[in-house]
C-alpha cells in the first residue's frame, strides 16, 4: 500500500522527493527510503520508521545532489519494516534500483529459480526479488531497461506500481502499474511519478494516469512513451489536467488532518449535492443514475459491496434504500463476496463504494460481479480512480482529498451521495409522497448547517474524552439507522486510540455484550428522538441497572435521557434517514480527542494505511 515518488528533470531531485513522500505518507509509514543519481553513482538511504526518520538518516549518510531519484514510504507484506526491507532496492550488480507498492504473488518460485541462477538476497521483500528478476532477464536477452522491465512483468503474478532506474543509463526512469496507482505528472522538460498526484501538485497540473498493466519509459527532456505490458503496444498518453490545489492537501492551521477533516464536512457536503439537489424544483441530477435509471428501477436488488467505513456507509444506505425506494438490499464485505461464489443474477445492480477507489477486494468484487453480468454502480471519492474506471458507471462524492488515515468526510459524503440516489429512485418507483420527497430534498440541503452546529459540541466532547481515555472497553450502541454509526463511532476509536471499542444494535446487547456492562465500562448510545427512540430509552434504563456509564448522543431539547445518562452531547433535529449525518460528528470528534490526550499518532495510527490495495 506504500506510497512512491520519483522525478527526472533538471532540478535537485531530493526536496521534491522528501516533501512528496510526506505527503504520501497516508498511504504507509513504516520505513522509508530514497535513492538518487548524483551524475556518477547512487546514493541510496533507507530506514525503519518515518519520513522525519529518514530525513535524519540521509543528512548523516549521503549526499543529496542529484536531478534524478526515486523514494518509498513502506506499508509492509513481505517483512518485517527494518532498515534492510525497507525500499529502494538494488539488483545484485548494483546497477539497478526500485520501488514498489504492491505483492508479487509468486516472489517465491521466482526467487528459488533466481538462486539457483546465483543471485543471493538480502531482504526478505518480494521487491527484491522482482529486480534481480529485472536485471537477469536484462542480462540474458541483452536488451534495455524497459524490455527487461516487460518481460519480467509478464513471468510476475501479483500487484505492482514500480519505478526502477539504471545506473549505466541514468536519463530514464520505467514505472509500470497493475492494480495499485500510478501518476506521471508532466513539467517542463521535467517528469514526475507518484502514488498520487500530491507531490507535485505544485510544478504541474498536466499529469497521465496509467491504466492498469501498462508500463512508461520516461525520458529526461525528451518524452514519455506508454506500452501495454502484455502486448507491446504503443499508447497513445492521455494527459489529464488536475484539479486539485495545494491547499487542499495541507493542514490549513488544524492540528491533525482527521480534525481538518471533521471540520470541513459542512463544507464537504455541500460540494457533494452542489448541483445534483435541486431543492426549489424538487429534482435531484445525477448523470450516473439518470442515464442508467432503467437499470436501477427494474433492479430485483442491490448488492453494496466495500471494506471498512465505507462498509459502513453501505449499511446506511441499506436502511435508505429499503426504507425510501422499496429496494431490497443486502451489504457485503468485498473481501468476503469475492470469495464466496455469490449468487449474481442479471438484474441485480450492485454499488461498489471506496474512498480511495483504489481497494483492492472492492475491485476485485467489482470485476467478479460485472462477469457475472451485474451492473455496477462506483461510489468514490478519487477523480480517475481504478473503481471510477472499472465501473459502468457512478458518482464522485467530490469530498476533497482526505489524508487522516480514520475516514470521516469520506463517511458522511457517501451518505450523501447514497441519500441522493435513494431519494431519486423513490421519487421514480412512486415509494415516497410528494411532501415526504420534498421535504427530504430541504432537509438535506440544511445538513451542512446542523453540522456546523453539531461541530460545536467539540469542547464539551473534550471535556468527556477526558473523563473516560483511560477506559479500555468501549461499547457503541444505536438502532435502526443509527446502527451503522455505532459500528463505525467503535472503528474511530479503536482505529486511532487503540481502545478495544464494539459497536452493537441496541437491542441485541441482551444477548451478550451486557455481560461486559460494570462501573468501569463507558457506553455510548444513539438516542436521538426519531426511530425507536422509547425502545433505547429503555436499553439506557437496563444499562443504567448494571452500572455502566452512559454517554447520550441525543436530539437538542432532550428530557428523558438527560435524565438516566451520565453526559449527553447534543446535535440538531432532522428527518430520522438523516440523523447518521448528524450522530457520526460527536463520535468522530470523541475518539479524535481521546487519541491525542493518549498522545497516539492520529493521522497515522499503527498498522493501517489509507488506501488499501493490498488484499
Ligand atoms: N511488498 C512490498 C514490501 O513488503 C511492498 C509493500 C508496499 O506496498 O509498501 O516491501
Amino acid at each position: 500500500m506504500c506510497g512512491i515518488v520519483g522525478y527526472i528533470g533538471h532540478r535537485e531531485a531530493y526536496p521534491i522527493i522528501m516533501k512528496g513522500l510526506k505527503r504520501l505518507e497516508y498511504r504507509g509509514y513504516d520505513s522509508a527510503g530514497i535513492a538518487l543519481f548524483d551524475g556518477n553513482d547512487i546514493k541510496l538511504s533507507k530506514t525503519k520508521g518515518k519520513v522525519s526518520d529518514l530525513e535524519s538518516r540521509v543528512s548523516q549518510e549521503i549526499t543529496t545532489e542529484g536531478s534524478l531519484g526515486i523514494g518509498h514510504t513502506r506499508w509492509a507484506t513481505h517483512g518485517v519494516p527494518n532498515d534492510i526491507n525497507s525500499h529502494p532496492h538494488y539488483s545484485n550488480s548494483g546497477n539497478l534500483v526500485i520501488i514498489h507498492n504492491g505483492i508479487i504473488e509468486n516472489y517465491e518460485s521466482l526467487r528459488t529459480e533466481l538462486t539457483k541462477r546465483g543471485y543471493s538476497f538480502t531482504s526478505d521483500t518480494d521487491t527484491e526479488v522482482l529486480v534481480n528478476l529485472i536485471e537477469d532477464v536484462k542480462k540474458n536477452e541483452d536488451t534495455k531497461l524497459g524490455k527487461a522491465v516487460q518481460i519480467a512483468l509478464n513471468q510476475v503474478v501479483g500487484a505492482y506500481a514500480i519505478a526502477v532506474f539504471d545506473k549505466t543509463k541514468p536519463n530514464e526512469i520505467v514505472v509500470a502499474r497493475l492494480g495499485s496507482p500510478l501518476a506521471i505528472g508532466i513539467g517542463d522538460d521535467e517528469f514526475f511519478v507518484a502514488s498520487d498526484a500530491s507531490p507535485f501538485i505544485e510544478y504541474t497540473k498536466n499529469a497521465i494516469y496509467l491504466e492498469d498493466e501498462q508500463m512508461a519509459i520516461i525520458r529526461r527532456g525528451k518524452d514519455v512513451k506508454i506500452r501495454k505490458i502484455k502486448s507491446d503496444t504503443l499508447v497513445d498518453p492521455y494527459v489529464q489536467e488536475l484539479q486539485i490545489n495545494l491547499e487542499q492537501i495541507e493542514k490549513g492551521g488544524y492540528d491533525h488532518f482527521m480534525l481538518k477533516e471533521i471540520y470541513e464536512q459542512p463544507s464537504a457536503i455541500k460540494d457533494t449535492y452542489r448541483g445534483r439537489l435541486r431543492v426549489k424544483s424538487g429534482i435531484i441530477k445525477m448523470a450516473g443514475i439518470d442515464d442508467n435509471l432503467d437499470k436501477f428501477l427494474k433492479a430485483n436488488r442491490i448488492i453494496v459491496v466495500a471494506c471498512g467505513t465505507s462498509w459502513h456507509a453501505g449499511l446506511v444506505s441499506e436502511y435508505i434504500f429499503e426504507d425510501l425506494a422499496r429496494i431490497p438490499v443486502e451489504v457485503e464485505y468485498a473481501s468476503e463476496f469475492r470469495y464466496r461464489n455469490p449468487v449474481i443474477n442479471k438484474g441485480d445492480v450492485v454499488i461498489a463504494i471506496s474512498q480511495s477507489g483504489e481497494t483492492a477486494d472492492t475491485l476485485a468484487a467489482i470485476k467478479l460481479a460485472k462477469s457475472r453480468g451485474a451492473f455496477v454502480f462506483g461510489v468514490c471519492n478519487v477523480v480517475g480512480s481504478s473503481i471510477a474506471r472499472e465501473t459502468d458507471a457512478g458518482a464522485y462524492t467530490h469530498a476533497g482529498p482526505e489524508i487522516g488515515v480514520a475516514s470521516t468526510k469520506a463517511f458522511t459524503t457517501q451518505i450523501t451521495v447514497l441519500t441522493l440516489i435513494a431519494l431519486k429512485l423513490a421519487k421514480e418507483k412512486g415509494t415516497i409522497t410528494q411532501s415526504a420527497y420534498q421535504s427530504h430534498l430541504e432537509e438535506l440541503s440544511l445538513i451542512p448547517e446542523k453540522v456546523e452546529t453539531a461541530l460545536k459540541s467539540d469542547a464539551h466532547v473534550q471535556m468527556i474524552s477526558d473523563i473516560y481515555k483511560d477506559a479500555r472497553n468501549f461499547l457503541y450502541l444505536g438502532r435502526g439507522y443509527n446502527f451503522p454509526v455505532a459500528l463505525e463511532g467503535a472503528l474511530k476509536l479503536k482505529e486511532i486510540s487503540y481502545i478495544h471499542a464494539e459497536g452493537y444494535p441496541a437491542a441485541e446487547m441482551k444477548h451478550g455484550p451486557i455481560a461486559l456492562i460494570d462501573e468501569n465500562m463507558p457506553i455510548v448510545v444513539i438516542a436521538t428522538r426519531k426511530g425507536h427512540y422509547d425502545k433505547v430509552v429503555s436499553n439506557i434504563e437496563e444499562i443504567k441497572s448494571r452500572s455502566g456509564k452512559i454517554i447520550g448522543i441525543v436530539t437538542e431539547g432532550d428530557v428523558s435521557v438527560k435524565k438516566l445518562a451520565d453526559h449527553v452531547i447534543e446535535v440538531p433535529e432532522t428527518l430520522e434517514s438523516l440523523t447518521p449525518l448528524l450522530t457520526t460528528i460527536p463520535l468522530q470528534l470523541l475518539s479524535y480527542h481521546i487519541a491525542v490526550m493518549l498522545d497516539k499518532n492520529v493521522d497515522q495510527p499503527r498498522n493501517l494505511a489509507k488506501s488499501v490495495t493490498v488484499e
